[in-house]
């Protein structure tokens, strides 16, 4: 059997699988999911992830081959140490990887979730390409680099962290430091900040989208706002459509410098489909012509929520 554990800010999930079968057909056999038990620091999470296990395993006679693990944030995959870990507390250069090994009795192996997602895209999303770059769109942005069917890493495992590139000079202040990243502009948390701000400079616009949120700025989501756009609000459309430039620039900005033969879109706010995917085309088609557009896709996620713990299976068969 191969073990695959997604650790989140609020939920675990494990999977397991016989291991030919997931090679075969990148199928989890059974998954679990429960909320992260409090206060989330690494004594009672590991713990905790230990009975899962056991329980998921289902006592003797099973041959555990290998582990995977997919956590949020830096991490050093070379040692399988999780650097920081910020959504929950007391996660600081933590050696998962090898506490999990010593109490399970099998190899285990530690990535972050983005580029799990980018394995389990390049593996079982049917794509058949060796040069992807994945991009997660959710309350935060992440991403994955495949090279020549490899996960890309960089020094400290740094490597893919798109949601860091700058697209608004001078822009919001990030946790990382920087101003005006990608994230701080175009995740779904972004978008509905982006979204209250227009509505409080102009209070006579954006009607639908008010009423839509009850007149409680404080429920605009991302979904929301597209929704709004939908039936006809036009500041919505133009904070929508200012994500998908924002997005545009980010994903321009990549293709310039790995120019991947596809660009996978994943994550919450890209479930909008084509709603996402056309306006990023469009303007990425305005950004330059030195992108080869034309050979180069931009597509949705064929995987769904589980493409970490997906991702992470894939870690545990050796890739
Ligand atoms: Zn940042």
């Amino acid at each position: 059997m191969i073990l695959a554990m997604d650790i989140g800010g609020t939920k675990l999930a494990l999977g397991v699988a016989g291991r030919d079968d997931f090679a075969k057909t990148g199928r989890l056999a059974r998954i679990i999911k429960e909320p992260v038990p409090p206060p989330g620091t690494p004594e009672v999470v590991i713990p905790r992830l230990l009975t899962m296990s056991r329980e998921l395993l289902g006592g003797d006679g099973v041959r555990l081959s290998a582990i995977g693990i997919s956590i949020g944030g830096p991490l050093d995959h070379v040692s399988g140490t999780v650097v920081n870990f910020p959504h929950l507390p007391g996660w600081i250069n933590v050696p998962l990887a090898g506490r999990m090994a010593a109490e399970l009795g099998a190899p285990a192996a530690l990535d972050n979730d983005a580029n799990l997602g980018a394995l389990a895209e390049h593996r079982w999303g049917g794509w058949e390409v060796h040069d992807m770059v994945y991009l997660t769109i959710s309350t935060g942005i992440g991403g994955g680099i495949i090279v020549g069917g490899k996960l890309l890493h960089g020094i400290g495992s740094a490597a893919g962290e798109v949601g860091h590139i700058t697209v608004q000079t001078g822009g919001p202040r990030c946790p990382c430091g920087n101003r005006g990243c990608l994230e701080m502009m175009a995740s779904g948390t972004s978008t509905a900040r982006r979204a209250r701000e227009a509505l409080e400079a102009s209070p006579g616009d954006g009607a639908i989208l008010r009423r839509l949120a009850g007149d409680d700025p404080g429920m605009i989501t991302s979904a929301l706002v597209l929704r709004a756009a939908h039936e006809g609000d036009r500041l919505a459309a133009e904070i929508w459509e200012g994500t998908a430039e924002y997005i545009a620039i980010g994903v321009g900005s990549i293709i310039h410098i790995l120019a991947p033969q596809i660009v996978v879109l994943g994550g919450g706010v890209a479930q909008a489909g084509e709603y996402l995917l056309e306006p990023v085309r469009r303007r990425l088609r305005d950004h330059g012509t030195y992108m080869p557009l034309g050979r180069i896709r931009i597509e949705g996620a064929r995987l769904g929520h589980d493409s970490a713990l997906i991702g992470a299976a894939t870690l545990a068969l050796g890739n």
